[in-house]
């Protein structure tokens, strides 16, 4: 009787712990260009993490501009494509970010991006009349979309580096929300997707990489439900004769990116928009890209420039925490 007793007990114990230590499942992968880790918490972990992974691998298949089976790149060979659901979805809401960023958004700027040698890897400093020649190619109004099929204008090709993350957290938030976990820290290299709160009750601490050495973190934002997107010059550059080319382009010069900006986080609830911001924030430079918060106020952001000063906006500056060491000049932004 007394073995049966301490059995139940045994088992009841066993049970309580089970039922309080929500089930979590953490995964890690390379797609997109990039290192991927995700961590999912609450019961349906496990299908979670795998439907997660496929998503991101069948939206890599779909979007890349590189791989010779995606959908980009025969609509990029052929001038002329029907996409499936997902990758005419972003194309239509990357075309209206495009407009509404005033072209610092540019999805057509593939050819110029490739002849810098962002692509791969083969890094040169083209003529200013090859910059030019290529110039013409780039003009996303020129992107012509009737229900699924995309016609591009001669010799233009796209290319969705800049928006394919923040869309892949889109879809995959939607898979967490649909499994009705309770938490989840999704990092999509660079983009960041964080759902509820962490299993002990606190917020996730997303943290925003030092441009200056990207092992270390000048800081983090602390979030509920978020995406948020950073780019940096840091990613990809090359340099040439003591200058610095990085892989943000200018869509209106065809030259990167040089204008004092080091590194644009972005905070909202949309990923595709927080990664078509940092991109287009970074290109607009620091003070065009605060005329353009002060007319939206749709989203939070943290600028770092060159002389180390960090703008924030106010809506995330109780949120953001300097990590000790550094001693950047904190602008709040109201
Ligand atoms: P990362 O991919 O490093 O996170 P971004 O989200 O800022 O960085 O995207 C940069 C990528 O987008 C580049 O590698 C290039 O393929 C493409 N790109 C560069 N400049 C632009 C631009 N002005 N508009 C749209 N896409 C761009
Ligand atoms: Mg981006």
């Amino acid at each position: 009787m007394k073995k049966f007793i301490c059995l139940i007990l045994i088992f009841i114990l066993v049970f309580s712990f089970c039922a309080c230590v929500p089930q979590s499942k953490e995964a890690s992968m390379e797609a997109m260009d990039t290192y991927m880790n995700f961590k999912v918490f609450g019961s349906n972990s496990m299908y979670a993490i795998e439907e997660i992974q496929d998503e991101v691998k069948a939206l890599e298949g779909s979007l890349s501009a590189t791989d010779k089976k995606s959908e980009i790149f025969g609509l990029n060979n052929n001038g002329q494509a029907k996409l499936s659901g997902d990758t005419i979805e972003l194309v239509n809401r990357s075309l209206e970010l495009c407009d509404s960023l005033g072209g610092a958004l540019d999805i057509s700027v593939y050819p110029i991006v490739r002849e810098w040698g962002f692509i791969s890897g083969d890094y040169k400093v083209p003529s200013g009349s090859e910059i030019e020649e290529l110039l013409t190619k780039v003009n996303y109004k020129n992107i012509k979309v009737d229900n699924n099929t995309v016609t591009l204008k001669d010799g233009m090709q796209l290319d969705l580096g800049a928006v394919a993350k923040g869309y892949a957290a889109d879809k995959c938030l939607d898979i967490v929300g649909n499994e009705a976990l309770k938490s989840a820290i999704l990092n999509f290299g660079g983009t960041v997707a964080t759902y509820g709160l962490k299993p002990d009750g606190s917020r996730w601490k997303v943290a925003i990489t030092d441009p200056d050495n990207t092992s270390e973190y000048f800081g983090y934002l602390s979030c509920e439900t978020a995406v948020v997107a950073t780019s940096g010059g840091y990613e990809r550059y090359f340099e040439k004769d003591g200058k610095t080319y990085i892989h943000i382009i200018n869509p209106e010069t065809g030259y990167p990116v040089d204008n004092g900006v080091k590194s644009v986080s972005v905070v909202c609830s949309e990923g595709v928009y927080a990664d078509a911001l940092s991109t287009a924030l970074y290109v607009m430079g620091k003070d065009k890209a605060m005329e353009y918060f002060k007319k939206h106020r749709d989203f939070d952001f943290i600028i770092l420039t060159d002389d180390n000063k960090m703008y924030i906006s106010s809506g995330i500056s109780a949120d953001f925490t300097l990590c000790d060491g550094y001693d950047y000049e904190i602008v709040n932004i109201l």
